[in-house]
């Protein structure tokens, strides 16, 4: 490889920790990842991915063989043995909305306790603007041997269910920091990527994030807003997105109705924007808004299935997918999960089919009382009603017939719009999208 190798450290070897390193290590670096959770890093060793993200285990396979990845609960030996320290600890939500950053001052802290020569610590977890500047303060608060360091904002823009391509061919990467030295580093771990820089200040790297985020939050309500409009109107929604779409000013993207944004992201990074402005003193009410839409078109959904089926005790419900979006096995804060327990809230019993997010919605107990199905079909026998809820391919791809067959009544709320309505009811289902009528 012709590109220098830099010595690289991750603290937190999760779904941004995680593939972060194995594609640094991708591009020749080399790579130690870093966990406090003992059973994570045993499995980790023992060439197990404890998360399903396509491609990864893979890449964590070659790298780790080819002597460039490797894992370890020392965060000291791993701070002593590499150039560049990335932090990749979660950063939740706390009740009122603001971020819990309690994680990163712990690393900070343990990162500064072993700190003794230069390095470079560089935040990947998303944060509040000024967090690089509290990052700092701690660290020097805390070195013992007054080592020399920098501090650099470097904002992950990864998507889940695609992240290995996301990271080893990103649509830009911002780096802010403050100092040469830092800017000068990071440029040559980045190099290998081919992919536009953007150096900025600190401050301006970390407000990019939730910014971006907030955005596209706000192109998911808008188009849910619009869905709203449709359906009082008898447009639709699909057509309606296509044509705003076309607009190179605006794009497609990000612009498809449904039952609204969930995820590990973008609910917890608005609730975390609008509490930052809120702080700054110029609250950002629009966001106040764009959550307001969310919470409603789940509403709308749930609504649209208690109308058709009247009283939802003891109706039989099949519902695809629980994951927050396809290709990933990530039920956290899913609005596929919330609208399982909606319906189970009214008595409803819930047979639940996903191809990858089953396993982690049992562990953490997301959906106490719902039954698992094995296949779609599976779910769908003797169903009163099929809720499609996340648009995994393998859904679309499903045996339609035998699905109606299997259906006590062939009733289909689609929450994500996968399926041509007219098709649907040539094949004699009762369906309803969102935002659009037959
Ligand atoms: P995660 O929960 O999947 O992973 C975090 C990891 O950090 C866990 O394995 C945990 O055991 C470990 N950890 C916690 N404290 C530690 C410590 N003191 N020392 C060592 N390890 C520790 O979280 P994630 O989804 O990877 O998110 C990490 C950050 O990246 C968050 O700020 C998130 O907002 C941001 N982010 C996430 C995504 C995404 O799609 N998941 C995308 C962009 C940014």
């Amino acid at each position: 490889m012709s590109n220098p190798s830099i010595k690289l450290s991750i603290i937190g070897s999760g779904y941004v920790g995680l593939v972060t390193g194995a594609c640094f290590a991708e591009v020749g670096h080399q790579v130690v990842c870093v966990d406090n959770d003992p059973r994570k890093l045993d499995a980790l060793r023992a060439g197990k991915i404890p998360i399903y993200e396509p491609g990864l285990e893979d890449l964590v396979h070659r790298n780790v063989a080819a002597g460039r990845l490797r894992f370890t609960g020392d965060i000291g030996e791993a701070v002593e043995n590499s150039q560049v320290v990335f932090i990749a600890v979660p950063t939740p939500p706390q009740p009122d909305g603001s971020v819990d950053l309690s994680f990163i001052e712990q690393v900070a802290r343990e990162i500064a306790g072993v700190l003794k020569d230069y390095r470079v610590i560089v935040d990947k977890s998303t944060v509040p603007v000024k967090t690089g500047e509290k990052v700092a303060d701690t660290i020097r608060r805390y070195n013992k041997h007054g080592a020399d360091f920098d501090v650099v904002s470097n904002p992950e823009f990864l998507r889940e269910g695609c992240a290995v391509g996301d990271l080893m061919n990103p649509d830009r990467i911002v780096i802010g920091a403050s100092g040469e030295r830092a800017v000068g580093l990071m440029q040559k771990i980045y190099e290998p990527f081919k992919a536009p820089v953007l150096v900025t200040d600190i401050n301006s790297a970390e407000l990019i994030k939730h910014a971006a985020n907030s955005f596209l939050a706000l192109k998911i309500s808008y188009i849910n807003a619009v869905a709203a409009v449709c359906e009082a109107s008898g447009a639709d929604v699909e057509m309606v997105a296509d044509g705003i779409g076309m607009d190179r000013r605006i794009g497609r993207n990000f612009l498809n109705a449904g039952i609204g944004y969930g995820g590990s992201c973008f609910p917890k990074d608005i609730a975390a924007f609008i509490a930052i402005c809120d702080d700054l003193g110029v609250p950002f009410d629009l966001l106040k808004e764009v959550q307001r839409i969310n919470r409603d078109v789940r509403a709308r959904f749930v609504k649209k299935v208690r109308e058709a089926l009247w009283v939802l005790r003891d109706k039989k419900i099949a519902v695809w997918g629980l994951t927050f979006k396809p290709d990933t096995d990530d039920v956290r804060s899913s609005v596929a999960i919330d609208v399982v327990n909606d319906l189970l809230g009214e008595g409803a019993k819930v047979r639940v089919y996903d191809p990858k997010g089953a396993e982690k919605a049992r562990e953490f107990k997301l959906i106490e009382g719902a039954d698992f199905a094995s296949s779609p079909l599976d779910a769908a026998k003797d169903a009163e009603a099929l809720i499609i809820a996340t648009e995994w391919e393998e859904f679309r791809n499903v045996d339609l017939g035998a699905v109606k067959a299997a259906m006590h009544t062939p009733l289909v709320f689609d929450g994500r719009n996968l399926f041509d309505p007219g098709t649907m009811e040539q094949m004699g289902f009762r369906y309803t999208g969102v935002g659009r009528t037959s």
